[in-house]
């Protein structure tokens, strides 16, 4: 993908909150100015590149996001140029074939040399834990990946240096080179040989740092970029960042499953950040006014009696969204007692228990008996 460049937006010529019609009308009208095949000026089949990869990013909700967010970089850190045209690909199909240009991967593999898939290697699936101050602010993570590598004390050969012989038996060569009489017709057999059993080698000491096995694991820390506003249970794809795929010859990608941990103060919902506000009757009694540190600003919440039946819903001040805005944040009020009561707090709680005694009594009375 090109890394510079004018805007998305710019080269579709559409505003910013452009809606999927608009974009789409946008792209149909700059395809059918600027496909090669009507268009025989130079530099038509580079902008015919721009307005698709532009179109492709757009027309797509998550990409769509991931542009407005972090612009090209965070696009590309996410897919190849290939993977950014293969979700829309159905459309784009539609879509030229309506044009009367044929279809996408006829169009596409002419002019981005690519179409048919190829074998992919497998990517390599990680769970990383992030806490809530990473979904408010985004932040930068290393996810450590694991794989077997030669070992490079002994090459492989997982013997200590000076201590791997060439097998007698074979000569080195591994194999083992009989004439095997039967009746009266002789033959070769070849076997691997016993002795070393193939390798050629024999190994008079284990090599120290791999104890013989002549691999070793190594580990690479991957820096994952964190986005403000992730969700838990999202995942994010870090191309070509995963294990080896002998099969394909190539790094898969690195799939980062987040989970959000959240501790006892908060849950995670969809559409809104829970918060469990833990509070003493006297602070609802007095109505309070409490400053509660919230990611970096203070909440001010005034304490009132209707809180214990009813959360208190303060729009746009939880976690972030991507491409702008925030969720809600809902506070339940939970009563709680201060966790250590000292010998004169509990002297005032036996004094309000004998004033408040008699009127709970009534008040639960009361309740029982307007029960259906
Ligand atoms: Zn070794
Ligand atoms: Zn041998």
């Amino acid at each position: 993908m090109r890394e510079n460049g004018k805007d998305y937006y710019e080269i579709l010529g559409v505003p910013r909150n452009a809606t999927k019609e608009e974009i789409k009308r946008a792209y149909r009208r700059l395809a059918l100015q600027y496909h090669p095949d009507r268009n025989k000026s130079p530099d038509a089949e580079e902008k015919f590149k721009e307005i698709s990869e532009a179109y492709a990013v757009l027309i797509d909700d998550e990409k769509r996001k991931l542009y407005d967010m972090y612009g090209r970089a965070g696009v590309s850190q996410s897919y190849s140029t290939e993977d950014l045209f293969k979700s829309t690909w159905v459309d784009f199909d539609e879509l030229f074939r309506d044009l009367g240009f044929g279809g996408f991967e006829s169009v596409f593999e002419r002019f981005f040399g690519f179409g048919r898939r190829k074998p992919q290697p497998e990517p390599t699936v990680v769970e990383a834990e992030i806490g809530l101050d990473e979904v408010f602010q985004g932040g930068v993570k290393e996810v450590p990946i694991t794989f077997q590598t030669t070992c490079q004390r002994c090459n492989g050969t997982g013997g200590e240096p000076g201590h791997v012989d060439k097998c007698e038996a074979c000569g080195g060569t591994g194999r083992k080179v009989e004439r095997v009489q039967t009746g009266f017709m002789y033959f070769t057999s070849v076997t691997t040989c016993s002795k070393c059993r193939g390798y050629g080698t024999v190994v008079r000491k284990a090599c120290t740092t791999c104890r013989g096995s002549g691999a070793v694991n190594q580990t690479e820390k991957v820096v994952v970029n964190i986005p403000a506003g992730i969700s838990d249970g999202e995942s994010l794809v870090i191309r070509g960042k995963g294990l080896f795929d002998k099969s394909a010859g190539a790094r898969g990608d690195l799939v980062v499953h987040v989970r959000v941990r959240t501790g006892r103060m908060f849950r995670m919902d969809r559409d809104k950040l829970v918060m469990y506000l833990p509070v003493a009757p006297s602070e609802v009694v007095t109505q309070r006014e409490l400053t509660v540190p919230f990611f970096g600003e203070n909440l001010r919440i005034k304490l009132r009696r209707d809180l214990l039946d009813r959360p208190l819903i303060l729009k746009g001040k939880g976690p972030p969204v991507y491409g702008g805005g925030r969720k809600d944040l809902e506070i339940k009020v939970v009563i709680d007692l201060p966790e250590n009561i000292d010998r004169e707090q509990f002297k005032r709680y036996a004094e309000l228990l004998s004033s408040e005694s008699a009127q709970m009594d009534q008040m639960r009375k009361r309740l029982f008996s307007q029960q259906p």
